[in-house]
């Protein structure tokens, strides 16, 4: 590195650019199996980044902000690059695990850099509580003033794990509420007006400028409170997305084609009596792998590469730690006794084309997939397969073969009593 170094010029001219210019893009995922490779541009990003990490984290000069989310993902490009560096703080870099090299690893970065504000993800928050509090403890937390928490629901349990135990009921702790498209923070519980309350395991309230709206399944507002619907964003923010790299016309229809007039996020969410947000979740084949978002049609293309598996589908099942899981369904050209060698042979294509976190925890057999007349898989049984809601199928009139739906799940009954035994 030193090496390195000498042959680069201590100094380094700015380059002008136009606002408008694009700063950079990063590839995230929709309901298919092409990922979305999201531009942001130069001003309108990095003033709302800079302008989020100063009112949602009461960033004040001096503090050590310590977010250890991936620098590659837009958390680490929002929350650890532009938005602290652009306020002048100091950002920490963390480059290790939350478990190495043991569960203490966080609070004794916390002690030693003198972190005032720590930002993280919920499945490191559940992954660390099964560890117990001693890990936490041994630690001085005294310069902690704010927690976040971002990229998937942080849910009750782990919500007060973090507030009692790492932030010792003193510090403020906000679920922010953000997607790659955004740029930075939409909806956390700051700012707000000082000492406003804060309810456990909800993101809130909009930040500056974000007008947030739901939408009924026939694309009218939903007015008044404790209700639900598609959650949408009224008005241009400075830190949205600009455009799907080389493909525009597809940005449009992704986001704008479903309610005119409104940017649409993918999610759903409930508006409480009083007038507070919560995240409900995604309403598309999208899941959310400890913090990690793919399109279940990613996972499905991966595995298609296998010459032995001609159908694939995939669905997302509630795991503990990971806040969803994996689980596939597959179809074999023919009776093989090799099944666990392909079952393997499958986990590694997923795990070099995509990902090791997208590996999906269960395979499982079936003669054939639940589809409609029209050859579309309904992946929506294959949920309530997986959730064990299948006393309440929903209407499966549609189904080209209604009988395969009890062939799937003695399929899955088996493979549960297999796995348990
Ligand atoms: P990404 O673009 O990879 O950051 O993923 C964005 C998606 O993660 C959102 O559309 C949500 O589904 C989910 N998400 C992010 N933050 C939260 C949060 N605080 N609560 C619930 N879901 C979240």
């Amino acid at each position: 590195l030193s090496q390195e170094m000498t042959k680069a010029d201590s100094t380094c001219p700015p380059e002008s650019m136009d606002s408008e210019d694009v700063l950079f893009m990063l590839y995230t995922s929709g309901s298919t199996g092409k990922p979305k490779g999201i531009v942001h541009t130069q001003a309108g990003y990095l003033l709302y980044a800079a302008l989020t990490h100063k009112y949602v984290f009461d960033y004040q000069q001096g503090d050590v902000f310590g977010c250890v989310a991936d620098i590659g993902w837009i958390t680490g490009h929002s929350y650890v690059v532009y938005g602290p560096l652009c306020n002048g703080a100091t950002s920490v870099l963390f480059e290790s695990t939350p478990v190495y090299p043991d569960p203490g690893r966080y609070w004794e970065v916390v002690q030693r850099l003198k972190i005032n504000q720590f930002y993280g993800a919920p499945t490191a928050i559940r992954l660390l509580l099964n560890y117990g509090e001693e890990w936490v403890k041994k630690y001085d937390r005294s310069s902690l003033r704010v927690l976040g928490s971002v990229g998937e629901p942080l849910n009750k349990e782990a919500w007060q794990w973090f507030h009692e135990v790492v932030g010792e009921g003193r510090c403020t702790l906000v679920d922010t509420w953000w997607q790659t498209e955004t740029g930075g923070i939409c909806i956390a519980p700051r700012p707000s007006e000082e000492e406003a309350e804060i309810v456990p395991a909800m993101a809130m309230r909009p930040f500056f400028g974000i007008v947030p709206v739901l939408m009924d399944e026939n694309g009218e507002v939903v007015e008044g409170n404790d209700v639900s619907g598609a959650l949408c964003i009224a008005q241009p923010w400075p830190g949205m997305a600009r455009t799907i790299h080389g493909d525009h016309q597809r940005f449009i229809d992704a986001y704008f084609k479903a309610y005119p007039g409104y940017y649409f996020t993918g999610d759903g969410a409930y508006r409480s009596p009083k007038g507070y947000y919560q995240i409900t979740g995604r309403m598309d084949d999208v899941i959310n792998i400890s913090g990690h978002r793919l399109g279940t049609a990613e996972i499905e293309d991966a595995m298609a590469d296998h010459p032995e598996v001609p159908e694939t589908a995939v669905v997302g099942y509630p795991h503990k730690i990971k806040g969803e899981g994996a689980f596939a369904f597959i179809v074999l050209k023919e009776q093989t006794a090799r099944v666990d060698h392909i079952k393997e042979e499958l986990k590694t294509i997923v795990a070099s084309k995509i990902a090791k976190y997208a590996v999906p925890d269960h395979i499982l057999v079936v003669k054939r997939l639940p589809k409609t007349r029209s050859g579309k898989i309904m992946r929506r049984l294959l949920r309530k397969v997986v959730t064990e809601q299948s006393s309440n199928m929903g209407d499966v009139t549609t189904l080209d073969d209604p009988s395969v739906v009890k062939e799937i799940l003695d399929a899955y009954q088996k493979y549960k009593e297999k796995n348990s035994s």
